[in-house]
């Protein structure tokens, strides 16, 4: 049972998704040429590296919504186009929702992820079931908050995210793409897991493992 998260746990967790994009960043290319320009993978290892790099210089008494609008400036200025302004939304949003705290407990982190949700929905203006990365947040940011209703132990809530996740990452590879690049290939674009979804799996399930090593 963890029913609280410091800061310097969080960036200790975000160290690790920069660590496991980096180690998946030839499959998320691969996942984009399927029905894309091949770059995904790249353009994340480019984020987060600049978002790595970003950390090791902060301050370390800085609070939760300061270090996300840190990171999320950070990604934005390296990847300044699709998944760069969606990725760098998330942070700000959901930073925003933390404003002043050092130590934060279940029911902020349900509403940092759904705050983060909602950003991604309002920057990219996809809907549910597009095959975007949105066919992740969103189901998983509900499942989060469900799942926080019920218990304060934000392992548990992070494992319900991180399945909730991979379960809508899959979903989306039998969609038709409605958004972006992929959507031109209309029904060839079924048959694929779409990129954004996959980065966005790979980042909930990076959260819960973390956690649970912190
Ligand atoms: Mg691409």
């Amino acid at each position: 049972m963890k029913k609280e998260l410091n800061t310097n746990e969080f960036i200790q967790i975000i160290l690790s998704i920069c660590d496991n994009v980096e180690k998946e960043k030839d499959y998320l290319s691969e996942l984009d040429r399927a029905t894309g320009d091949g770059d995904h993978g790249v353009t994340m290892s480019i984020g987060w590296n600049a978002v790595k790099e970003k950390i090791t210089t902060l301050d370390d008494n800085l609070t939760f919504d300061k270090i996300c609008m840190q990171i999320a400036s950070s990604f934005l200025s390296a990847v300044g186009a699709s998944a760069g302004p969606l990725y760098a939304t998330a942070l700000m949003r959901g930073g925003a929702k933390l404003k002043d705290l050092f130590v934060i407990n279940s029911s902020h982190i349900s509403d940092f992820f759904e705050a983060a949700a909602n950003g991604i929905q309002d920057r990219g203006k996809a809907n549910l079931g597009d095959k975007t990365m949105l066919d992740v947040w969103l189901p998983t940011a509900e499942k989060i908050k469900e799942t926080s209703n019920n218990t304060e132990d934000i392992i548990e809530i992070l494992e319900k995210g991180s399945h909730a996740a991979n379960e809508s990452m899959l979903s989306t590879k039998e969609m038709l793409s409605k958004k972006g690049r992929s959507s031109k290939l209309g029904e060839r674009s079924r048959g694929h897991i779409d990129p954004g979804a996959a980065s966005s799996a790979l980042i909930f399930r990076t959260f819960h493992e973390a956690i649970q090593n912190l």
